[in-house]
């Protein structure tokens, strides 16, 4: 519920005038005659703080039992007390949510809300002729009384959150939700304890808040143990399941895509940072997430610039609030955040990167966020490394380490893709120039073997320049190179083919002689000769496609004097 400045100043405007007007008109109404006994509005009072701390999670949402004590209480004590002690239940309640700043307004619309529960069930009750006689346990109509008023505490209690949700929100709440039958439900049976801890204090007194008090305290810790276990369980088996998917991804920017994306589902993140140290040994920020724009992101903060010696930075933190981090990461994590969680990555004792989220409420996340992060912030580091070293072997496999340019493996792979897409209808042709250097076993001869590697060098940097990101080049073999252009009819390919050999011929290459003692600085010219064929036109296999480019060029270049281009004909 977002709710503006103005309207949280009328929420505490109407607090201040109608809570003591309220507990004013409480105090008149009830019909007090015995003596108060202030030790047992104590010891309720401490059933009451016990029972608001242990709250049963149903579909998410924690649900705080109090109405058995209070139900007692206004049994035994009254409109008034009931109305005070419910005050302290609200007030616990809401101080377990660990509000941020901008809704404390909810103190005092809860405590409003639950002083208007408290008179209008007590009203009920004493409009119906209910006193704070001693009844008995076989008086019935004082039984039907006693859940008249539970009932009426709780539809007015639904009714009025449903009237707030509706001021505040402008849309309506369904009534009728999963949570309201739940609530019901947890109602209808603690009802019956609540009826017991009132006979029971009517004869024994203060004893009576421990005898039934205690089994109840039990049973909710007990289920407040089950629940924080099924919580670990639950995050742990997401947390396997997603580290599976992490090291399932190939490429680094996918395994920080799946990382992202999953922390944000699993924990509760208003921000999220993945450091990396980068090739000059600095931390540096590989990817980030902001569920909304911090107002110190103007700047981006450099991450390398955190003095190292302040970072305790082998193990994982937790910071439960603001100035805790501060001291450290003032300027780094945005201002608005209160819980921060910092996870090294490690390898070899040494720190590769780090992993940060922050939350912009207080103590939002426990030390087994910290576990679980710190174990997913390892799976993170090593799906990383695989990752770069799946990249590497990739690039080895299917380069040639000479000239970095594709290989021939990778070239048979791309011609067999893009005859799938020439097939496919999505390209509608496919060209292919085999490229052989003209007698350069003389060039060898000549200049020796190196200075013939450092001619293919060039020469493939030439290419690479000619060929851009019109078609796909790669080296297929000692001084042959093949370009695979797809879209470009046969015609256009000759002209293209003949492009580069014009050009190859109009250069010069410049290299050293590594055959003489002093490496004199050679120019020297090459030529190359060019075989062409077309696919769907020549042929539609892929194999054929590529010997028909290599006849063309032997038959239609090479035999009739090199330096010359050639297309296949059938
Ligand atoms: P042409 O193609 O015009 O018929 O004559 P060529 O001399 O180029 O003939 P061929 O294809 O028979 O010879 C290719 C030569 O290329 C053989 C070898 O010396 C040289 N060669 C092949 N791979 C490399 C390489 O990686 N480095 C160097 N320096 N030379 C290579
Ligand atoms: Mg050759
Ligand atoms: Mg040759």
């Amino acid at each position: 519920m977002l709710v503006d400045k103005n309207r949280r100043i009328v929420v505490w405007v109407v607090w201040a005038i109608a809570f003591p007007l309220l507990s004013w008109y409480a105090y008149v109404i009830t019909p007090f005659e015995r003596e108060m006994n202030w030790l047992g509005v104590f010891s309720f009072a401490i059933l009451l703080i016990g029972a608001s701390m242990l709250p049963i999670v149903v579909n998410n949402t924690p649900l705080s039992i109090t109405q058995w004590v209070t139900l007692a209480a206004f049994l035994n004590f009254g409109l008034f007390t009931e109305l005070i002690l419910a005050q302290i239940a609200v007030f616990v309640v809401l101080f377990r949510l660990k509000l941020p700043r901008e809704q404390w307004y909810r103190y005092p619309l809860n405590s409003t809300m639950f002083a208007f529960v408290s008179l209008i069930s007590g009203q009920f009750y004493y409009l119906l002729g209910g006193s704070h006689d001693q009844y008995t346990i076989n008086d019935f109509s004082f039984i039907t009384l006693a859940i008249g008023y539970i009932f009426v505490y709780f539809f007015a209690n639904q009714g009025l959150l449903t009237l707030f949700h509706f001021i505040f929100n402008k849309t309506k709440k369904q009534v009728f939700s999963e949570d309201f039958f739940w609530e019901l439900l947890l109602l209808i049976c603690i009802f019956p304890i609540g009826l017991i801890l009132y006979f029971l204090y009517n004869t024994m007194g203060i004893i009576s808040t421990f005898l039934i008090g205690f089994p109840v305290m039990s049973m909710l810790l007990i289920l407040n143990i089950y629940y924080n276990s099924q919580q670990m369980n639950h995050y742990l088996k997401k947390a396997v399941e997603f580290g599976h998917r992490l090291t399932e991804r190939l490429q680094e920017n996918e395994v920080l895509d799946v990382f992202i994306q999953n922390m944000i589902q699993i924990f509760p993140i208003d921000y999220l940072y993945v450091l990396q140290k980068n090739s000059e040994d600095q931390l540096e920020l590989s990817r980030k997430y902001e569920r909304e724009k911090p107002s110190n992101s103007d700047h981006p903060p450099r991450w390398d610039e955190i003095p190292k010696d302040r970072w305790r930075i082998k193990e994982a933190l937790l910071y439960k609030e603001r100035k805790e981090w501060k001291p450290i990461f003032e300027g780094y994590v945005p201002n608005d955040a209160e819980s921060v969680l910092t996870v090294p990555a490690m390898k070899n004792n040494e720190l590769t990167g780090m992993v940060i989220i922050a939350s912009t409420k207080k103590r939002m996340y426990e030390k087994f966020h910290l576990h679980i992060i710190d174990m997913l912030s390892s799976y993170l580091a090593i799906a990383l490394e695989n990752a770069r070293h799946y990249e590497k072997t990739k690039h080895q496999s299917e380069r040639c380490p000479l000239t970095h340019l594709y290989n021939a493996r990778a070239f048979t792979e791309r011609l067999d893709r893009e005859f799938h897409r020439l097939n496919g209808k999505k390209i509608h042709a496919l060209s292919l120039l085999i490229i052989d250097i003209d007698h350069f076993k003389r060039v060898n001869d000549t200049y020796g073997h190196q200075s013939g590697n450092e001619i293919l060098c060039q020469l493939a940097d030439l290419l690479r320049v000619l060929v851009g990101n019109k078609g796909f080049l790669a080296r297929y073999g000692g001084e042959e190179f093949v370009v695979l252009l797809p879209n470009l009819d046969k015609e256009r390919a000759n002209l293209f083919g003949e492009r580069i050999r014009k050009t190859i011929e109009d250069r010069t290459f410049v290299l050293f002689d590594d055959l003489s003692e002093v490496r004199r600085k050679l120019n020297v010219r090459i030529t190359v000769s060019i075989g062409v064929a077309t696919a769907p036109k020549d042929t539609d296999d892929p194999i054929t496609l590529l010997r028909y480019a290599d006849r063309a060029l032997y038959n239609g270049a090479k035999r009739v004097g090199r330096n010359r281009v050639s297309t296949y004909v059938g």
